[in-house]
């Protein structure tokens, strides 16, 4: 007889905006509640990882947004993540910092920045990551190098380019795609109306961006994790019979329960598990 595959868990989380420490609390209560333990945890960009006044400064954002957060802490290791945090980079990023690393790299114990455009394996699951949103004008030029910075809008480095996307497209296949910003075409019928005349989306057409779908399209993943609207929904994107990639789409920590989803691997599969008791949105 051959063994059971064995079953793992691992948590996606909104956008964060600084807020680790209550991101680290309610995972802590969910590993509690269901006596499970994580063996990763996936970040869906606006992590916002500021060690100091001077990454903050290089985040695009209002000025009433520039808030320090709970990074300093983890970086200084005073304070430590539970479990190893993947990330990518959001449009609320201190670029100034993460751009260092475009490959990525690990800020601190158990953080790590996915980079641009990542690929890799955590135990037999198969993640790949594009950091940034879609700006038409963006799109087709180089993005500033570093180099540029205060010289440049700081919006300048919130955007992928059609470079990234083509290095995306190049990983061929994942059992996961991160994203920021939703691909577009995901919004149910049924639910268009609930998206109709809200900021960021005139109408449910308007949701997403098409490269984040083209993505979809190729990778054929069979979870896709976005953040950046702060709103929870859960949609498919339909590629053939029996073919299709579920879309998970967070709110941000800050609004509590809908900015936390738990997946279930055993071997292949790959399911949703219920966040303490709260039903799917
Ligand atoms: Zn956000």
């Amino acid at each position: 007889m051959s063994p059971l595959p064995e079953e793992r868990y691992f948590a996606a989380v909104g956008d964060v905006h600084g807020h680790m420490d209550r991101m680290v609390r309610e995972l802590q209560a969910w590993t509690r509640h269901a006596r499970r333990e994580l063996a990763f945890v996936l970040q869906v960009g606006d992590f916002e990882p500021h060690r100091s006044e001077a990454d903050l400064a290089t985040m695009s954002a209002p000025a009433r947004y520039k808030q320090l957060g709970d990074f300093a802490a983890y970086h200084q290791q005073r304070r430590r993540f539970p479990w190893p945090v993947y990330f990518i980079g959001g449009n609320h990023e201190p670029y100034g910092y993460l751009d260092t690393a475009p490959e990525g790299f690990e800020l601190t114990t158990n953080c790590h920045y996915l980079g641009r455009v990542r690929a890799l394996d955590l135990g037999g699951v198969r993640v790949v990551g594009l950091s940034g949103i879609h700006d038409e004008a963006a799109f087709t030029r180089r993005r500033p190098p570093l180099s540029r910075l205060g010289s440049v809008s700081n919006r300048d480095f919130t955007f992928f380019t059609e470079e990234d996307v083509e290095r995306a497209m190049e990983a061929g296949s994942a059992d996961v795609l991160l994203l920021h910003d939703w691909p577009s075409g995901v919004i149910a019928a049924k639910d268009g109306a609930a998206f109709q005349g809200r900021r960021r989306s005139p109408s449910p057409e308007d949701v997403g961006n098409p490269y984040a779908r083209l993505l979809v399209d190729a990778l054929r993943p069979r979870l896709v994790l976005c953040g950046h609207l702060h709103r929870p929904y859960r949609g498919w994107v339909e590629h053939a019979e029996d073919v299709r990639s579920r879309v998970c789409c967070l709110s941000s920590v800050e609004e509590g329960p809908g900015a936390f989803a738990v997946f279930r691997v055993t071997g292949k599969l790959l399911q949703e598990v219920t966040w303490m008791g709260v039903p799917d949105p």
